[in-house]
């Protein structure tokens, strides 16, 4: 409990210092560039990969249908704001942004971290959340910087910005599709440590027996989290920042992480895991 104050506080003091961006950040085959496509009518149809508590994981019965989690109360919420039905196309997390450019979905939520290389192709709303990448270890693990995981069995989620920073420091990685996949690999003692983004690794750590989080500040930049839309799309964009510049300014934002991080998701994740 007391890690995830400290987490809150420190994403919430984030948000206002809205400082720079991961750590390299190289990343994402999806190119592209078109002109925006307005939301359908009635419906904002927002792509998202719900396998990333607390931001979005399935659940029976979720925010938007049977996804729950941060970003989705927050999609939820944008959809209200602009009177439009909010509706969710769940997908792997590589395909997001490409799936802005096909026009299958009208903006991304999906704890996506700013980067350069991502802005230079897609807009970016206010971002609404900072976090950083961390390491998840076994608690007798002698890894207690990003240094010592020199040699060491890494694991990463493919298109993560966490692999962007374990590419950018020349170690070698494999890298996995999900994040319980990455942590059960961890578990079973196939890997050393996995890097991933620090709410969700709270929540991974909270799931499982004998794990720990590793922090290296020095190492992992401060990451900003924001919506995504096709470049070019400023009505849909500026619709989006007046829902989320409300959100933070009425605490809706702290309330929804609050909530989020201390809710036991481990059954959801594990069944959406399942699927
Ligand atoms: N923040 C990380 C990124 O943008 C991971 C996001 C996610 O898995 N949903 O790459």
């Amino acid at each position: 409990m007391k890690k995830m104050k400290k987490l809150l506080a420190l994403a919430l003091a984030g948000v206002m210092m809205l400082s720079a961006v991961a750590c390299g950040s190289k990343e994402d085959g999806a190119s592209g560039d078109g002109a925006a496509n307005g939301t359908a009518n009635g419906t904002i149809t927002f792509g998202t990969n719900a396998e990333f508590p607390p931001f979005e994981f399935v659940t029976s019965q979720g925010a938007i249908g049977e996804f729950d989690g941060i970003d989705m109360a927050i999609a939820k919420q944008i959809g209200d704001d602009m009177g439009k039905e909010a509706k969710i196309n769940n997908m792997e997390f590589d395909s997001l942004l490409l799936a802005l450019d096909n026009g299958q979905v009208d903006a991304v939520i999906a704890g996506m971290t700013v980067t350069d290389e991502r802005k230079e192709a897609y807009d970016f709303s206010t971002p609404y959340y900072t976090a950083t990448q961390v390491m998840i270890v076994k608690e007798d693990s002698d890894i207690k910087a990003a240094a010592d995981m020199k040699d060491k069995k890494i694991v990463v989620i493919q298109g993560y910005t966490g692999e962007t920073c374990v590419k950018d420091m020349g170690y070698d990685y494999e890298a996995f599709k999900k994040g319980t996949e990455a942590v059960l690999e961890l578990v079973n003692g196939k890997c050393d440590v996995v890097v991933i983004d620090s709410a969700t690794a709270e929540k991974f750590v909270g799931d499982n027996e004998g794990l720990k989080i590793v922090e290296d500040p020095s190492a992992f930049e401060a990451e900003e989290y924001a919506i995504a839309v096709k470049k070019g799309n400023t009505e849909l964009l500026n619709q989006i920042n007046a829902s989320i510049q409300k959100m933070l300014d009425n605490g809706t934002v702290s309330e929804l992480s609050a909530k989020y991080l201390d809710m036991d998701t481990d059954e959801d994740a594990s069944s959406s895991d399942a699927e």
